[in-house]
């Protein structure tokens, strides 16, 4: 074992597993596996009434969908108890701990009672000290710190001394994780010195924030990882954005490969401040993500989704293969499916009230579809070229004050009559997919709305 590095993920399942949390095993595991270490899985369950079957299966399948495989078996801290009960025994009997009576309150029936705890004695003077491979060196005087409970009056070890013992069993060499346990780590290294075990290197990792610089929380939307799964985001592109979360490259790069970010992964580039979750940055990254899938895999997403809303395997004007390139590129999020390029799949499209008002209701809107409507019905040929050429000369002409009428005053109205939507693929590459009768229909129709 000498000097190979260990690294664990200890996550205490307690229902959902929230981004801050999978963010230290991204971290873990990349350090890891630049190193050429091990990447071990802990699973803190000792809180018996969170972490059910229910919540640490979210744990596993969070760490699987975004591949965070681990080295050895998966730990479980309760299998550890004994462990732990030794550990006191052994503080207790050389002076590093000690035993007092506490009074506590019964959250349960609010009576007062008084049981035998176990104390943990920190140092009465001098100074609590730790280099830390982000945030440098922390100290802390030892009269800021006070003794506390390792062992509860029912005999339960509490999470500091379960969470060292484990550490020094399992032969951590680094703890990597959120900065909320840095005060836990004056006590721990300490712990560590106690047992007579090596204490490890730590790295905390900076806060994860919202753009008010708040903890970064589920009122902020999605902040668990099942939510970003079933929102349809990829887990490399999630994987990504972690990586990103408190550290950097060094150079511009964003979108990079898990090659590339095991490559270039250290604790010195991870930043100590907080670190802000940029919703629109992972959108983007998304949309990266998709656009590189395969064409096929992607098709077969779309597909299984059109099949899932109840809508036709193939679009109404053009085959499926001609569809995916121009919705493959503009797709940010898988559940953007099929809601996002409907109107090829339905004939009853629906149309964006919004976008009606704006665009449809506009002076002159509905003038201008039935016009384009019986222009393109006219046409000899029908393509994005011709239809284009059509749109532009139309908006080279002058309107009653003198002005060009401008592009803008008719695709943004078209858009919306044949798609009820203010977004998609180019406009005249829209129309050619959609089919010269059903631009005509849904022009005439728009121009009644
Ligand atoms: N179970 C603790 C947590 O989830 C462990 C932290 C750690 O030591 O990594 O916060």
């Amino acid at each position: 074992m000498s000097d190979q590095i260990r690294v664990r993920f200890a996550p205490s399942p307690t229902g959902s597993v929230h981004i801050g949390n999978i963010r230290a095993a991204v971290f873990n595991w990349l350090f890891a596996r630049h190193e050429g270490g091990k990447f071990l899985l802990r699973i803190e369950d000792t809180d018996l009434a969170r972490s059910t079957k229910e919540a640490v299966d979210k744990v596993l399948d969070a760490m699987a969908w975004l591949g965070l495989d681990y080295d050895e078996p998966v730990v479980y801290q309760t299998h550890n108890a004994a462990d732990h009960l030794a550990a006191v025994e052994r503080l207790l009997s050389t002076g590093h701990a000690y035993k007092a009576v506490k009074e506590s309150v019964d959250p349960a029936t609010g009576e007062r009672k008084s049981g035998e705890v176990v104390l943990f004695r920190m140092p009465r003077e001098g100074r609590i000290e730790y280099d830390d491979l982000v945030k440098g060196h922390m100290r802390k005087k030892a009269e800021d710190t006070q003794d506390f409970v390792i062992v509860r009056s029912d005999g339960s070890p509490v999470f500091h001394v379960a969470n060292v013992v484990d550490d020094i069993k399992q032969g951590v060499t680094h703890i990597v994780r959120g900065d909320d346990h840095v005060e836990n780590t004056f006590k721990h290294v300490k712990i560590f010195e106690a047992l007579g075990a090596p204490v490890p290197k730590y790295a905390h990792l900076p806060m994860i924030v919202n753009a008010q610089g708040k903890p970064y929380s589920k009122r902020d939307g999605a902040a668990f990882v099942g939510d970003f799964k079933e929102r349809g985001f990829l887990p490399e592109a999630l994987f990504n954005f972690l990586a990103l979360l408190g550290w950097a490259p060094g150079d511009d790069r964003e979108i990079m490969t898990r090659k590339e970010l095991v490559e270039a992964f250290s604790f010195e580039r991870c930043k100590s401040s907080p670190a802000r979750f940029d919703l629109k940055k992972l959108l983007w990254m998304n949309g990266e993500y998709i656009a590189a899938q395969p064409p096929d895999v992607f098709k077969a997403e779309l597909s299984a989704r059109l099949a899932a809303a109840g809508l036709p395997s193939a679009p109404l004007g053009c085959g499926l293969d001609e569809l995916v390139p121009p919705v493959q590129i503009r797709t940010k999020t898988l559940s953007d499916l099929p809601g996002n390029c409907e109107y090829f799949f339905r004939e009853d499209i629906a149309y964006d009230p919004a976008a009606v008002e704006k665009r449809l209701h506009a002076p002159g809107a509905k003038e201008r579809l039935l016009a384009f409507a019986d222009a393109f019905a006219a046409m000899p040929d029908f393509s994005a070229e011709t239809t284009e050429a059509l749109v532009r000369a139309e908006a080279e002409k002058p309107t009653p004050d003198g002005k060009p009428v401008g592009m803008g005053a008719l695709v943004h109205p078209i858009r919306v009559a044949v798609s009820g939507r203010t977004e998609g693929p180019g406009l005249f590459e829209m129309l050619a997919l959609l089919g010269r009768d059903r631009v005509v229909r849904r022009l005439r129709a728009a121009a009644s709305l």
